[in-house]
């Protein structure tokens, strides 16, 4: 079948969990243990040019978006992402194509930033905060810090106005730090910015017996049901207090200029469209990762032999996209436990991502989401200024008009010491 389907990312490896670094607390590059000895890790120009005109062929929409991912693309060098323009461009009179790259920052140097810039590539750069929190946990394979040499890449980043964003992740120790890493972002002239919290639990039998030291999502293992989270797991309340600290200074002197991604998918679930991130959309499935080989498996969170769905050698994209939504490929069902059903931000939650659903209930009732408590406390937060900003919007006003609220009496219903229930 030949169906053209829509709304489907491809998220792409192409050099494999190979990364010039060894932040404590990846998920990915333990999976090289998954590959045969002696794997390389290179896409080879086959598997390239096989994902590339199928993807563009096969989707119906005109947008079509690739995102470049690791361990750390920038390994492959330029001339990998020249081939890939190269193998777009006969595409690109039908269909308007846009790359991003999901990158650590180290290697980037000035030939790169040029080749960025001209091919409007968008960049996510992975920097956690100022030195010492960046330095906490990412660290290079001889265990040193890598703060500087992502800051440089973020320097010419801004020198070349290559269009970016930074993404920070949130972990255990990090997490105390919300203020400072918000100012430093500031500081640095970063306008756009998402927080993602570090969540993995030990590795559990089934894991184990694969060579792993982290644990897949419950499903895989369901007997052991084991909770043990890893040391740099972010504790949910803390990662709640995180997020609610960034907005109350966001919401006071930043709407508008500083975009902060968690917020922007809070607004846009309370204003009832579909949430544009996996987890807080009611169902996932909506990517399609592609490792170098070719295999292909749903997210990159699930890369376990379970969840292959094939390899983009042997059968078409929308053939595995149908698997997906036929075969139950789309991982985040909608068997939810009870207290989410009751929950008064299940619409802007929908009980996050399932890789993190494995609070196990006594009476056998689907998992509830590790982060929960620190979910819970955020959105009960942040929704009466939702409220008060989609009024705004609804009354053709900007969203930035809210902090108006905090400088004097206007009609806008936002108390100060709103806890927002
Ligand atoms: S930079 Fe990214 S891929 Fe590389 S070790 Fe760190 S988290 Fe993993
Ligand atoms: S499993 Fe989690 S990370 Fe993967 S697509 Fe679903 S919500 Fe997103
Ligand atoms: S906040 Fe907790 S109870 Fe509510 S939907 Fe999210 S995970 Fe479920």
């Amino acid at each position: 079948m030949n169906t053209k389907l829509k709304q489907i990312h491809l998220m792409i490896k192409p050099i494999g969990p190979q990364c010039n670094l060894n932040c404590e607390y990846c998920y990915y590059l333990e999976k090289k243990d998954l590959f045969p000895d002696g794997e390389n890790f290179i896409m080879p120009n086959s598997v390239l040019s096989a994902c590339i005109t199928k993807y563009l062929s096969g989707m119906s929409t005109t947008n079509v978006e690739f995102i470049w991912q690791g361990g750390e693309p920038t390994l492959l060098g330029l001339d990998f992402y020249k081939q890939v323009i190269e193998l777009q461009m006969p595409f690109a009179k039908q269909k308007v194509i846009t790359n991003s790259i999901q990158t650590n920052g180290t290697l980037l140097d000035d030939k790169w930033c040029e080749f960025l810039v001209q091919n409007n590539f968008l960049v996510g750069l992975s920097l956690d905060g100022p030195k010492a929190v960046h330095d906490r946990y990412r660290k290079d394979h001889n265990g040193q810090p890598t703060f500087d040499r992502v800051m440089r890449g973020l320097k010419l980043l801004q020198k070349y106005g290559v269009e970016y964003n930074v993404m920070a992740t949130v972990a255990r120790e990090t997490a105390h730090s919300p203020n400072e890493i918000y100012r430093f972002f500031k500081e640095q002239g970063v306008q756009f910015l998402q927080f993602t919290p570090v969540v993995e639990r030990t590795a559990d039998s089934h894991t184990e017996q694969l060579g792993l030291k982290l644990a897949g999502p419950l499903s895989l293992c369901e007997e052991e049901g084991n909770t043990t989270v890893t040391q740099w797991s972010v504790e949910p309340e803390v990662y709640g207090n995180f997020l609610i600290t960034i907005f109350d200074q966001w919401v006071r002197n930043d709407v508008g200029s500083t975009y902060v991604m968690n917020f922007d998918w809070a607004l846009n679930s309370w204003i009832g469209n579909p949430s544009p991130v996996c987890q807080f959309s009611q169902t996932c499935g909506q990517t399609i990762m592609l490792e170098h080989n070719g295999d292909t498996y749903a997210c990159d969170h699930n890369m376990y032999p379970e969840y292959k769905k094939g390899n983009i050698a042997d059968i078409d994209h929308t053939e595995i996209i149908e698997n997906m939504i036929n075969k139950g490929f789309h991982i985040k069902d909608t068997n939810l436990p009870d207290s989410c059903l009751k929950c008064k931000v299940l619409k802007a939650c929908w009980c996050g991502c399932p890789k993190h659903r494995f609070i196990k209930n006594q009476d056998g009732k689907p998992a509830l989401n590790y982060l929960c408590k620190g979910y819970k406390r955020y959105f009960l937060y942040i929704r009466k200024y939702l409220h008060a900003m989609s009024q705004l919007l609804e009354n053709g006003l900007p969203a930035s008009h809210i902090m108006l609220a905090f400088k004097g009496p206007i009609a806008i219903n936002v108390s100060k010491n709103n806890n927002g229930v």
